[in-house]
């Protein structure tokens, strides 16, 4: 059975286990019992030395160089990551989650790439380990670890705010009283017991709140807990003189991790059929998009920019998969400079306000902050790296919104059959476009490629994390 720490290394004994360490300096030797357990580690591949951690600091940047190569490319050798799923390296484990957060909170603080980063790497962590598990033991170690987080006071509805707009749970799987979620069972059984009638509590607790509910409650607790860690070692560092060199070193892996360029696959194992994310290509642009870039001369003028437009242009130059991905994203993990968002992004919002009668800014210029909020750098008239994350990157409206409220931009043609979404229809028609290219013989297809290969992403100065 592992110990609460594995999951939640924030928790009561997690943080003992960091009271008894010694100094940072000892972190950094290479520690025999570490190398021990990675080595001996059920399905580790060993077969090459760089692979095996020797020390935590080592370790802890394995933990984050996992989920990143996890999340860019799912055929990764995970053999070479599975000690970070047996339980006896909790402890390392844990003190390496303490050394990270603490370089990434120094570094970077809190609102940074590397931040929430690092809680997804944690929640996803946490994931898989608990997917490791037998029944028993997951469910112990579950309710274990929230018990003790649920015991730090009263949770709202609101907190799952991203879990709802994510729709990983619906507002109708949790159980609410005044507000508050109720996921203790004692809790559930003093609060709404008595409202229950002919029907036994413990019952109905085991079938209204499911084991995947707590779960999901218990990551994003975790995720949050790791956020606001960074946040707290954030402000006590600017109190320091200068932070320890260590941290520092640690922060340089933590970027280089960051730095590396991975392909993406899919899961055959074949170069994926990949969205082109490079400069736009007008001309796979949807019948609706081209008509609201060439101005909106009656109504719907504003919902058609700053709703439609602007999150079609930003998704279709920055992420045009985002609708594959299961993660969140910001502008900055596309675009950690923000130039191609001055650049390239924002003038052609801009072409497309300045072509509409009257022109969009002549007479409303405040909507240049909501175009801002919309790519998710809230509401301000200066698009700046810090204020990313005030508001969400919206992605692009489907067809069904778009009909329904801006119907006079949908002019359907053939390449519109079977299609929800304008994204989906650009990322189509780019690929049937360079297929077309390629059998005319202007492109060659890249040797090794299922034949499916598009575009190999150009812009090597782009972070895809
Ligand atoms: S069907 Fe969708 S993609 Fe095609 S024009 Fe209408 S809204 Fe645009």
């Amino acid at each position: 059975m592992v110990g609460v720490p594995f999951i939640n290394p924030l928790s009561l004994e997690g943080r003992e286990m960091v009271r008894q360490l010694g100094s940072l300096e000892d972190l950094t030797h290479d520690n025999p019992e570490l190398i021990g357990i990675v080595t001996r580690s059920k399905s580790q591949d060993i077969s090459d030395d760089q692979d095996i951690p020797r020390n935590h600091l080592e370790l802890a940047l394995k933990r984050l160089e996992w989920y990143v190569k996890k999340r860019n490319n799912p055929n990764f050798n995970y053999r070479k990551y599975a000690f970070l799923f047996q339980g006896d390296i909790e402890k390392f484990d844990t003190i390496s989650f303490y050394l990270l957060s603490q370089a990434i909170g120094v570094k970077f603080g809190p609102n940074s790439r590397e931040s929430r980063l690092m809680a997804e790497s944690q929640g996803s962590l946490i994931q898989n380990r608990l997917e490791e598990l037998n029944t028993r033991n997951r469910e112990e170690i579950v309710l274990k670890a929230l018990q003790e987080l649920l015991s730090q006071g009263t949770l709202k509805w609101t907190f799952f705010e991203d879990l709802l707009s994510s729709r990983r749970i619906q507002l109708s799987d949790l159980v609410l009283d005044q507000g508050e979620v109720i996921m203790d069972q004692d809790d559930f059984r003093e609060r709404l017991g008595p409202r229950l009638h002919h029907r036994d509590p413990d019952k109905m607790y085991q079938l209204l709140i499911g084991e995947e509910l707590r779960e999901l409650i218990l990551i994003q607790m975790v995720m949050q807990q790791t956020e606001n860690y960074m946040a707290e070692v954030h402000e006590k560092s600017r109190l320091m003189v200068e932070p320890n060199p260590l941290l520092l070193q640690l922060a340089d892996g933590v970027t280089e991790i960051l730095t590396q360029p991975t392909p993406s696959y899919t899961g055959t194992g074949k170069v994926a059929r990949q969205s082109y994310r490079g400069p736009l290509n007008r001309e796979a642009f949807p019948p609706c998009v081209k008509t609201a870039l060439e101005g909106i001369k009656s109504g719907g003028r504003n919902d058609a920019i700053v709703l439609f437009i602007t999150p079609f242009v930003s998704y279709a130059r920055l992420c045009p998969d985002i609708f594959k991905q299961n993660v969140t994203v910001r502008v900055s993990d596309k675009d950690p400079q923000l130039q191609v968002v001055h650049q390239e992004v924002l003038p052609l919002i801009y072409e497309a306000a300045e072509r509409c009668v009257p022109p969009l800014f002549e007479d409303q210029p405040q909507e240049k902050i909501n175009i801002n909020a919309k790519i998710g750098f809230g509401m301000h008239s200066t698009l700046k790296l810090e204020n990313e994350g005030e508001t969400k990157w919206y992605t692009p409206m489907s067809c069904e919104k778009i009909k329904l409220h801006l119907p006079y931009l949908c002019r359907p043609d053939d390449d519109c059959k079977k299609i929800g979404n304008p994204l989906i229809y650009y990322n189509r028609k780019n690929w049937i476009l360079s297929r077309e290219q390629a059998e005319s013989g202007d492109k060659k297809e890249d040797e090794g490629s299922s034949g499916e290969e598009v575009m190999e992403n150009q812009d090597n100065d782009w972070i895809d994390v």
